[in-house]
């Protein structure tokens, strides 16, 4: 389980590693982005002074690790990376900010989770290079300033929204990051497989593609697993039957549904009639945690149009009944 989720397994990270893309150039799609990205840093690398914070925001495993990365590389310049809930009291993001180097990139993932004192601190920090650390409690508190050396901020967030007014405002430069087109993850794959050393042929690569729910760190792992099956079952060629009887042996479906994935949808349709029902009711249906419904399952199942969220409850689409291959009642429009 767990293989068509976009979040990052922490075993994955050597393997993420080998098939990040190191420059701009060899980042796919998202060409919107990328052209921005690109005015960004030729310009301030043609003034000779650090480019202005960048915040990307998209889901997770669209690549905005990676563009932190190429920015730094592009810039030449070192990169510090950390995570807002890893950064608890302030302190520690001082000590991080005054270690810096000139024009260094600091990222900071999940930059809406930061503790608010820390947010306060960075503040200041991105605006006028220097923050003010507090020594000591009460009436003797008192700040220091220091200096930190111009630098700048990546902040990557999969919850836009969830950032404060004063936060947003600070960044010069907001890019966004969509769901891939089936094509451009064709284009992916190829690239990743002749990294890997493996041979994919296209129609190999429009199986694989076709079931990533629109997101390259999906598209990799199974990937990863196709060519497993294909070494240990075949000749190692991963053509569309290869790539269909492994994906099949790993439970994704045709359109990158998994088994609980599925569950939802066969319980909503065959035990209550294609809803509404509550998501306590489907939860427990399934034999899960509600949370686990809502976070894991339902944000793709509404995304592919399979699920509705409405004020009664969950109902299932007429593209849900057709997928289990079911005639959608009448009363469910199309
Ligand atoms: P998270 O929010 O979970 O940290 P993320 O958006 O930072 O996710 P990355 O770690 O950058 O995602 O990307 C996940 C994997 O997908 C990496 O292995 C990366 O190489 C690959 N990848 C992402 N975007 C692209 C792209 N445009 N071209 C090639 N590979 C990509």
């Amino acid at each position: 389980d767990g293989l068509v989720s976009a979040y990052a397994a922490p075993e994955e990270s050597d393997a993420e590693a080998t098939l990040r893309p190191k420059r701009l150039s060899e980042f796919i799609a998202q060409h919107r982005v990328r052209e921005q990205l690109e005015l960004l840093l030729h310009g301030a690398m043609r003034r000779g002074s650090p480019p202005d914070h960048i915040l990307l925001s998209g889901s997770p495993g669209l690549g905005k690790t990676t563009l932190a990365m190429i920015v730094s590389a592009e810039l030449g310049v070192g990169l510090r990376l950390t995570s807002g809930p890893a950064i608890e009291r302030s302190g520690d993001l001082a000590a991080i900010l005054t270690s810096l180097s000139h024009g260094d990139v600091l990222f900071i993932d999940e930059i809406h989770r930061m503790a608010r004192p820390a947010e306060e601190l960075l503040y200041s920090a991105m605006e006028d290079f220097r923050v003010d650390v507090v020594v000591g409690k009460g009436p003797g508190a008192t700040a220091i300033p220091l200096d930190v050396e111009p630098f700048t901020l990546v902040g990557a967030t999969t919850r836009a929204g969830l950032l404060t007014g004063p936060m947003r405002d600070r960044f010069g430069f907001v890019g966004h990051l969509d769901f891939y087109e089936p094509a451009e993850l064709e284009v992916l794959l190829h690239r990743s497989a002749r990294i890997l050393g493996v041979q994919v042929t296209p129609e190999g690569a429009t199986e694989i593609a076709g079931r990533s729910r629109g997101t390259p760190r999906i598209a990799n792992r199974l990937l990863r697993r196709v060519r497993d099956f294909a070494e240990v079952r075949a000749d190692g060629v991963v053509d569309a039957t290869v790539a269909k009887a492994a994906l099949r042996v790993y439970d994704v479906d045709d359109l990158g549904l998994d088994r609980l994935d599925r569950a939802v949808l066969v319980a909503l349709v065959d035990s209550f009639g294609g809803g509404p029902v509550g998501l306590s009711t489907l939860a427990v249906a399934v034999g899960e945690q509600p949370d686990t419904v809502e976070e894991v399952c339902e944000p793709f199942l509404v995304r592919a149009g399979l699920l509705a969220r409405t004020p009664r409850g969950r109902v299932a689409t007429a593209g849900a009944w057709r997928h289990l291959g079911r005639k959608p009642p009448a009363t469910v429009s199309s």
